[in-house]
């Protein structure tokens, strides 16, 4: 045993003793989803003072754009009342408190909405409360569930921003002409007390490999995500039974490939995702072409996607930003175009992160003209 080892380091060492290697999947939800020692079980996981920073977080703008989107989309959905505005993963809060500020635009569109968050965390539940305490006092009414499993019975518009990169995903290795699923153990190497990848008995079963697999060479990587793929097809049925429209948004590419994505952060820094388990966020790249498989198996006709800079810009983030600068100093307007860079220079989160919209029925989703998939 390492000196200085988490809660959770034991724990999986003991488990990893007496059972073998651990999947990655187990490995994941353990060190997130823990109630007690898991990541999002702490406090300040988001923002300056955290580990890493979200959109949201980046800029007010970015929260506004997506209040906009949601009133368009209610609109075009015919305006039903009531309707369940939904988060997955809302974090600290800051998206939907910008999302209703923005909104409040529309009058009609604040009367129907009830606001459902879908948060594991308590910790993070408080936070939320605290931010959305401006929107509760104006009549705005808010509830939380831990899961997709109860929505409220009415058509919804449910938004997730970096929410799927932490549900937890499979890996599989190459060796000689089968995949291997890629496991947790403890070391053989210096001490042997390091957790580290080892592979399990399991191989993958060659319908989720993507085309070209049998050329790639020893040691290619290949993710699967099911419980990613299982939150999509919730969402779309729910959708078709109920009306409505979902945008989610995450890093990760629109073709399926090979690779090894998985990351830990801390502190702003990359990190092994092997160290300090439960004390780093641990995410890995949202394959977006299987998410837009799982829709369309659940009957999802409409499927978009486009890169988040193409999305912010045509929902207005330039023009936003202009006005949000109008009335500021040097300084202000400076910080305000670093952001928009942030958001949706390809150099930073445009090009890197996508946007999936879908709805039920089909709809011209705002921002979404681009490509079909
Ligand atoms: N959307 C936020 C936060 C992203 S972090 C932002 O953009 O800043 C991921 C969020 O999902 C956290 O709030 C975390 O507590 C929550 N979460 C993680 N796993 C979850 C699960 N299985 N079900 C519901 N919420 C989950």
């Amino acid at each position: 045993m390492s000196e200085g080892e988490t809660p959770l380091a034991r724990r999986l060492r003991r488990l990893i003793a007496a059972h073998g290697p651990i999947s990655l999947a187990e490995y994941m939800q353990a060190c997130l989803a823990d109630p007690e020692h898991g990541y999002y079980a702490r406090r300040e996981t988001i923002g300056i003072e955290g580990d890493f920073i979200t959109a949201p977080e980046i800029s007010q703008i970015f929260g506004e754009l997506i209040g906009i989107w949601c009133v368009e989309t209610w609109r075009r959905l015919g305006r039903p009342s009531p309707f369940a505005l939904v988060e997955a993963g809302p974090g600290r809060g800051t998206l939907m408190r910008d999302c209703l500020r923005a909104a409040a635009i529309d009058r009609g569109f604040c009367d129907a909405a009830r606001v459902v968050l879908v948060e594991t965390s308590s910790a993070m539940r408080e936070h939320q409360t605290g931010m959305l305490e401006h929107a509760i006092t104006t009549g705005v009414t808010v509830s939380w569930t831990a899961n997709l499993d109860n929505l409220p019975v009415m058509p919804v518009i449910l938004l997730a921003n970096e929410f799927l990169d932490a549900l937890p995903f499979r890996q599989y290795v190459k060796r000689g002409p089968l995949w291997h699923e890629a496991g947790i153990g403890t070391g053989s190497q210096e001490g042997g007390d390091r957790f580290e990848r080892q592979l399990l008995a399991a191989n993958a079963d060659p319908s989720i490999l993507p085309s070209g697999a049998a050329d790639e060479p020893d040691g290619a990587v290949f993710e699967h995500a099911p419980a990613r793929e299982a939150a999509i097809r919730q969402m779309a049925s729910y959708l078709i039974a109920h009306g409505g429209a979902a945008l989610i948004i995450d890093y990760g590419h629109t073709i399926s490939g090979f690779g090894d994505t998985f990351q830990a952060v801390a502190g702003h820094r990359h990190a092994d995702p092997f160290e300090r388990p439960g004390e780093q966020d641990l995410t890995s790249h949202v394959d977006f072409a299987r998410l837009g498989e799982a829709a369309r198996a659940e009957g999802i006709a409409n499927c978009r996607f486009a890169t988040q800079g193409e999305f912010l810009l045509a929902m207005g983030l330039l023009e936003r930003a202009g006005a949000l600068g109008a009335d500021m100093d040097a300084e202000g307007r400076n910080a305000i175009s670093e952001a928009v860079e942030r958001l949706a220079g390809p150099k930073a989160m445009g090009t890197l992160f996508k946007v999936m919209g879908f709805s039920h029925p089909p709809l011209d989703l705002p921002g979404l003209g681009g490509g079909t998939g």
